[in-house]
């Protein structure tokens, strides 16, 4: 007896051979449709999105809007609060940024990318000086996590957003306002001053237009006689414009400091981690600040990382391993840069470098030692596997 002859004695056994015994005979032939299944993930999930600048527009002083289309007239679908990762040359260094889509998923003839100016900032400065209508820029399509969830967040949305922060969040509120989709959302937008807050007018607009969508503006440095909120996003302000907050799903973007200053904001409040959805936004400013930094090390020290099978590269310890390699020449595959999305996973061979807390890195990872370059630093020679 073959060892697979008890199979036969199995309950069921008899009507799946017959099962398949009718498929060989009558089923369709699949493998006629062999490669349709690719051609749907390509289009759904293409590799890279060649996009021209259709226009650019004028948000604020130091914020652009530059209008997307396709090459090839074909853009993917995206969810709302999804980012695209955009590659550019500058000064002979290939490197991208991910920025977040802000216009509405409801319409695909364009994304909108809203870019605001950081000071000696490497890719933004680029966008926003240098990057012409009519030109081709190339991307990732679309990515990330940071998106409404039908079956855990609930229908009563409150975003907490804080200056570029904002882009994710105009993105939903177009689509629920556009699409009168039922769901309630409360803005609330942070910004330092007046003449920086991104989509002011739109946002007013909206809300007077559309019941469940409401927006407070507050201001930290206010002009003179300013009669809105001030200061920052604390919990007695979120009590104040909320009111009751129960069932409510939080939502955070916006520069580090902000959601480190909300978090403790939301916990006074009593509002559950699992309420809470953040997008991270990059790396830290000062690599230094971060707790666990090594105590002494300045970020100007200059450590060798050995490429393995390649060469022997310069790594500052206050850079992202990245920004090094990249300046070196060394493209790594990317996306979200800021630790979240695996995708610059390396082996660490030898050395060590410097995570901030925020990044969660797998277990997987820190037991087999792979780091994500986008946010590791090297605080000691390394050698790498790329
Ligand atoms: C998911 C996500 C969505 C985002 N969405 C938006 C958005 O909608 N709008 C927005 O404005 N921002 C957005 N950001 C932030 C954006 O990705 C950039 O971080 C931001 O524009 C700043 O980039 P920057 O290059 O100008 O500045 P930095 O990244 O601060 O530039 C300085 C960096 O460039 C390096 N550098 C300097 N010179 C060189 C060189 N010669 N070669 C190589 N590297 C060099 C520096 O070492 C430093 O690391 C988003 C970020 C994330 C993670």
């Amino acid at each position: 007896m073959s060892s697979m002859d008890f199979v036969k004695d199995m309950d069921g056994y008899k009507e799946i051979e017959n099962d398949i015994k009718v498929l060989r005979k009558y089923a369709r032939d699949y493998s006629a449709m062999r490669g349709n299944v690719k051609s749907i993930i390509d289009m759904l999930h293409p590799y890279r999105l060649h996009l021209r600048v259709s226009e650019i527009r004028e948000e604020t002083p130091s914020t652009k809007t530059l209008r997307l289309v396709s090459v090839n007239n074909y853009l993917p679908p995206f969810q709302a609060g999804q980012y695209i990762n955009v590659f550019v040359d500058i000064t002979g260094v290939r490197t991208s940024r991910p920025y977040s889509i802000s216009s509405s998923p409801a319409q695909r003839g364009y994304y909108d990318i809203t870019v605001r100016k950081v000071e000696d900032g490497f890719v933004s400065n680029y966008l926003l000086e240098e990057v012409k209508v009519g030109q081709v820029l190339e991307s990732t399509a679309p990515a990330g996590n940071f998106y409404y969830n039908p079956l855990f967040h609930g229908n009563d949305l409150v975003f907490l957003a804080g200056g570029s922060g904002i882009t994710p969040f105009m993105s939903m509120i177009r689509e629920v306002t556009d699409r009168d989709i039922d769901r309630k959302i409360h803005l609330v937008y942070g910004s330092q001053f007046e003449d920086d807050v991104i989509f002011q007018d739109e946002l007013e607009d909206r809300s007077r237009r559309h019941e469940n969508f409401s927006y407070n503006l507050v201001l930290s440095s206010p002009p003179d006689g300013y009669k809105g909120l001030k200061g920052f996003i604390t919990e007695g302000l979120l009590k104040q414009v909320l009111g009751d907050i129960k069932n409510k799903m939080f939502y955070i973007c916006g520069p580090k400091p902000m959601y480190t200053f909300c978090m403790a904001e939301l916990e006074k409040l009593g509002i559950e981690a699992r309420k809470i959805r953040l997008e991270i936004s990059g790396p830290p400013k000062d690599i230094t600040a971060e707790p666990g930094w090594p105590r002494g090390l300045d970020a100007s020290t200059v450590f060798k990382v050995k490429i393995r099978n390649g060469k022997t590269i310069n790594a500052k310890a206050g850079e992202p391993l990245m920004v090094s390699l990249e300046r070196a020449g060394i493209v790594v595959e990317a996306m979200c840069r800021s630790g979240e999305c695996s995708m610059c996973r390396t082996k660490l061979l030898d050395g060590k470098v410097f995570h901030p807390q925020a990044v969660k890195l797998r277990k997987s990872d820190r037991d087999f030692g792979y780091i994500h370059p986008c946010v590791a630093y090297p605080i000691q020679d390394l050698e790498i596997m790329l």
